[in-house]
């Protein structure tokens, strides 16, 4: 191992100039304690929506190759504003872009993999005592095309890059503390966890705790690279993420919700073997990922199939499905954007009956409808409408009495 550790800064801890200049202070301090620091820097706060904002209302879907130069851009106005911020506190540094470190990945525009960092310059100027800041977020492909990795990516550039490194341990520095119970922003009663392993973290990010992108965590897993998440605002604790077992796996670990999903429903399908199938297959081969699915039980030889898929990715879905029951004679398109998917994380559910009775009926005692449900091992989650999401997090967060 070496001394040398990674920093990523989201764009929540970079809304402003004077905000770059916080940062750079953060980066000197742990400088002159003798560690190395490599900075991964996010674009500032707002900056990547509004740029697929701006996408959007040129190009309805919009080209992936052209879609991917566009949001790639704020993270290259980061590491250039972090990089003179550095300099200004007396810091040698050099920003990088995917580019110039030739960082490649796959081909998926939008949500592509990283597959290798050339870390040869990166090396030299932690010889020479220069701090480098990259851009999080972005690679390149075989061509020299740019590409980015899907929203939150920065975290998972910068766990790549601890990682290539071979880095004590990767810093995601944000705007809240570390991990917590549930979302701060949502519910004030949420606490933070200050230990968690691998497992619970990957459940709690897939599931909506977008304090981390699952990528970053299922990466750090596979190479067992500790994780600490602190806050860029205060000098506190945080939360570490690594493989070490927790002595006694807590029951519940938190409540995480999404509202990035959206609910297709296709009415009157033929109620045969093979339908499932046809329906999902050219949705998959679409590259679109569908999660929580339900049949319902047909009456008139004919059924609804119910699925969900990333709401960015709903309007392509029912265009899909629209074809595809045309084709077989089916019933219209249902679009429901109105939904979020409200989840209980906990590794201790594995030996404990009943949290799935106490969760439905809390939400029950709340007048919530639960409109679809899905479960593994160690998570519950349901669909429910958006507006009572946050009402259905606090009920949940009581009920397993998160707070303590
Ligand atoms: P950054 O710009 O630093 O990448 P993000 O907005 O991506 O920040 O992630 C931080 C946000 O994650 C917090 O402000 C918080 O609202 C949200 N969040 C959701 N669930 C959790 C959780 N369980 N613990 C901490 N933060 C959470
Ligand atoms: N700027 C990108 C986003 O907003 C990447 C990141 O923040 O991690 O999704
Ligand atoms: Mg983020």
């Amino acid at each position: 191992m070496s001394n040398i550790v990674i920093q990523k800064f989201g764009g929540t801890s970079l809304a402003d100039t004077k905000r770059f200049k916080a940062v750079a202070k953060i980066i000197k301090e742990t400088s002159e304690t003798g560690k190395k620091v490599v900075a991964v820097v996010s674009a500032m706060a707002g900056e990547t929506q509004r740029l697929i904002d701006l996408a959007k209302g040129v190009q309805e879907i919009p080209d992936p190759r052209e879609y991917d130069a566009l949001i790639s851009s704020g993270e290259q106005v980061s590491v250039a504003l972090l990089a003179m911020s550095l300099r200004s506190e007396n810091l040698k540094s050099k920003s990088y872009t995917a580019f110039q470190l030739d960082l490649r990945t796959d081909d998926y525009h939008g949500k592509a993999r990283i597959s290798s960092i050339d870390t040869k310059n990166l090396l030299m100027d932690i010889s020479s005592n220069i701090t480098p800041v990259i851009t999080g977020f972005q690679g390149i492909n075989e061509e020299g095309d740019v590409t980015t990795l899907g929203r939150g990516g920065s975290d998972t550039s910068a766990v790549a890059l601890a990682v290539a490194l071979n880095a004590e341990e990767c810093q995601i520095y944000t705007d809240v503390n570390g991990v917590y119970t549930t979302d701060p922003n949502v519910y004030e009663n949420a606490k933070k966890i200050d230990k968690l392993t691998f497992e619970e973290m990957l459940e709690l990010s897939s599931l909506g705790a977008k304090v981390l992108q699952i990528r970053s965590v299922e990466f750090a897993s596979k190479y067992n690279m500790p994780i600490r998440v602190k806050s860029s605002f205060t000098n506190e604790e945080g939360t570490l993420i690594n493989g070490d077992e927790n002595m006694e796996d807590a029951l519940i670990s938190g409540v995480a919700h999404t509202n990035d999903e959206a609910k297709l429903t296709i009415r009157k399908v033929p109620d045969i073997p093979g339908i499932a199938a046809k329906i999902i297959e050219p949705i998959s081969a679409q590259g679109i990922e569908v999660d929580i699915i339900i049949q319902n039980v047909s009456e008139d030889k004919t059924t609804d199939f119910t699925f969900t898929v990333k709401r960015e990715k709903a309007f392509e879905a029912k265009k899909i499905l629209t074809d595809l029951s045309e084709e077989f004679g089916g019933g219209e398109i249902e679009l429901n954007e109105d939904i979020s998917k409200v989840s209980l994380v906990g590794v201790g559910m594995k030996s404990h009956a009943g949290v799935a009775a106490t969760m439905f009926k809390t939400l029950a005692e709340n007048k919530i409808n639960i409109e679809m449900i899905s479960t593994s091992e160690i998570k519950i989650s349901v669909i429910v409408k958006e507006d009572s999401a946050h009402k259905a997090v606090k009920s949940l967060h009581d009920a397993f009495n998160l707070e303590k």
